[in-house]
């Protein structure tokens, strides 16, 4: 047992130990999402995931939202946290401006992303007569999607004095804006073509679009695949590395940990046991069903693994552009078997039949092929 106050006090990040984590027990690391009421119009909703429904995610939080055809989640800006999305259901037109005059129009479908990065100023608006649903996870814990800054909220608080002189209009313009915070706009649904007050725009260096399922999987193992992007191949999500894992029935992403990043994963589909490891003896398991999300703190262990009978997915975020993992089959292939001999009391012999490479996504027996590409 380490001494309280010694110098030799690891579970303290910077000396200053957090209350949740430093505990004899892990906290909870699960919350059911889909379950929870959140901010509802009609059929729109938006329902949030932060350090108030989920303690443990201070680094990350979520949101899933639905638009009903015509409804535009408003014209609005985060003022400290980026926003990063996947479509799930339906088809999505964002605005966005950024802080260099550049502007975009971008049209989405499901398993398109988009990121825009803390500040810039965008809108989402259901397309078409069907409703659209989308997960957003934003880089920041304490971050609510119900804080954030619309522009109703301002226009409606500023006086129409002050609005008539910074748009050139008469005072009697601004006659009947809405008083306090719109959220959900309900509209008609938009047309096909989107033209901008000022015509052209000027599209920014970089795109905040990005077709994450349209592309080949980065990783195809017998018993699943991942799709993963950052800021490799998406140069403007600096902070959000985004994941897609499909897991088979049985399916195992292995033990593992991420050096540089929280991770925070919703279930799109499926049954997934996750496991969670936070040194000096603590370890957990949640198990996880379509609509739940679950925390994984910087460098803890921890492993995900298909429980059901049918193929699961989930969709994992990351709170960094430059994806890291160390995979504990790869650890162990790379010491020699004497030291894992000694390790765990065995014959060196035991541990020469482990994987020789990386596992990745282990099947479900453990035995067999693994990896295809
Ligand atoms: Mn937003
Ligand atoms: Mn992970």
């Amino acid at each position: 047992m380490w001494q309280t106050g010694s110098v030799t006090d690891f579970p303290f990040k910077n000396n200053v130990p957090d209350p949740l984590l430093s505990g004899k027990e892990l906290p909870t690391f699960k919350f059911a999402l889909e379950q929870s009421r959140g901010k509802v119009m009609g059929g729109s909703f938006g329902k949030e995931a932060t350090v108030e429904q989920l303690p443990i995610s201070k680094g990350i939080a979520g949101v899933s939202m639905r638009l009903e055809p015509g409804v535009t989640r408003e014209l609005h800006w985060h003022a400290t946290a980026a926003e990063w999305a996947f479509v799930l259901e339906g088809r999505v037109r964002t605005t966005v401006v950024d802080p260099f005059g550049g502007s975009e129009i971008n049209e989405f479908e499901p398993g398109d992303i988009w990121y825009f990065p803390r500040g810039h100023a965008h809108s989402l608006a259901c397309l078409g007569d069907k409703p659209c649903h989308f997960i957003l996870i934003f880089d920041n814990g304490y971050f609510s999607e119900f804080g954030t800054f619309s522009i109703t909220d301002w226009l409606g608080h500023a006086s129409k004095k002050l609005l008539a002189k910074n748009f050139g209009q008469p005072a009697s313009t601004f006659d009947g804006f809405p008083a306090e915070e719109a959220y959900f706009v309900r509209g008609q649904v938009p047309p096909q073509d989107a033209n901008p007050i000022q015509g052209a725009l000027s599209l920014p260096p970089e795109t905040h679009k990005f077709r994450l399922l349209a592309q080949e999987p980065h990783s195809i193992h017998k018993f699943g695949r991942e799709w993963r992007v950052g800021a490799n191949r998406f140069p403007i999500s600096q902070t959000i590395t985004g994941v897609i894992l499909d897991l088979d029935p049985g399916g195992l992403r292995e033990l593992h940990w991420h050096p540089n990043a929280d991770e925070w994963q919703y279930v799109i589909d499926g049954e997934f046991s996750v496991t969670l490891f936070g040194s000096h003896g603590r370890y957990r398991i949640e198990t996880l069903a379509k609509g739940d999300v679950a925390y994984i703190p910087q460098g803890y262990g921890h492993s995900i693994e298909n429980i059901g009978s049918k193929a699961g997915r989930m969709l994992i975020g990351l709170n960094t552009g430059t994806y890291q993992a160390i995979d504990l089959s790869q650890w162990i292939a790379s010491v020699p078997a004497s030291v894992l001999a000694d390790h765990f009391g065995k014959p060196q012999v035991v541990f020469e039949t482990f994987p020789k490479e990386r596992a990745f996504i282990s099947p479900p027996d453990g035995q067999g092929q693994r990896n295809i590409k």
